[in-house]
């Protein structure tokens, strides 16, 4: 099974990806972070993606496949794609590179959520510098993570200004891959304005009747 979770920022993808990941036993594919990784590195190429990343920008694309089918070819695990595709560019070279390693998206889940809740909802998230767990927090005095005891901290395009544009960059750039997956047959939608254990529970039930 191979799972494409889309929606926009703040809609839940990173959580219910992680929970995914667990209960299918599938592999986790988060673009963000493999962005993140490199920036942590710091390297020259980590520099360069953290120019784009911070102004709230997408990477270009040829970079992002090339990334990509690395990963993907390391792996025989079923996977879920998680900030990818973000452009109709990245969702043709997907399907041509599945086709490649005799693999296809098996399923499309759009996590919606209403514009109105994002802001609100990412002002609150903080990621764990150690383990990667995603979580809102209810105080500023929210400072460790609940899971490791590693720093929790706020990342650079979470600002409101950000966001603001990153959900411009959405409506341009992503949204016309959801028409390119209607038009597959694969493509089901959830209500994200839900809290996430029933978020989980309905993206569970549509995924048990394809397993
Ligand atoms: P995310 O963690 O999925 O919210 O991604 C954070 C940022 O990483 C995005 O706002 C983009 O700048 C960049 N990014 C992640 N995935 C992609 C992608 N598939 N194509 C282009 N840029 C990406």
């Amino acid at each position: 099974m191979n799972i494409v979770l889309m929606g926009c920022p703040g809609a839940g993808k990173g959580t219910q990806s992680a929970r995914l990941q667990d209960y299918f036993h599938l592999k986790h594919i988060s673009t963000g972070d493999v962005l993140r990784a490199e920036i942590a590195s710091g390297s020259v190429l980590g520099k360069q993606i953290a120019g784009i990343i911070n102004k709230g920008n997408l990477i270009p694309d040829e970079m992002m496949i090339a990334m990509l089918e690395n990963i993907v070819k390391a792996t025989d695990k079923g996977l879920i794609f998680d900030g990818f595709p973000r452009t109709v560019a990245q969702a043709e070279a997907l399907d041509q590179m599945m086709c490649r390693f005799g693999r296809k998206i098996t399923k499309v889940v759009m996590i919606n959520l209403p514009e109105k809740e994002v802001v609100g909802r990412i002002s609150s998230r903080r990621q764990c510098k150690k383990c990667g767990e995603i979580l809102h927090v209810t105080s500023a005095a929210e400072v460790l993570c609940p899971v490791c005891g590693g720093e929790l901290y706020t990342r650079p395009d979470d600002t409101p200004a950000r966001v603001k544009h990153r959900l411009e960059v959405y409506h341009k750039d992503t949204l016309p891959v959801k028409t390119y997956y209607q038009h597959s047959g694969k493509y089901v939608e959830i209500n994200g304005d839900q809290e996430p254990e029933q978020v989980f529970e309905d993206i569970k039930n549509i995924l048990e009747k394809v397993k």
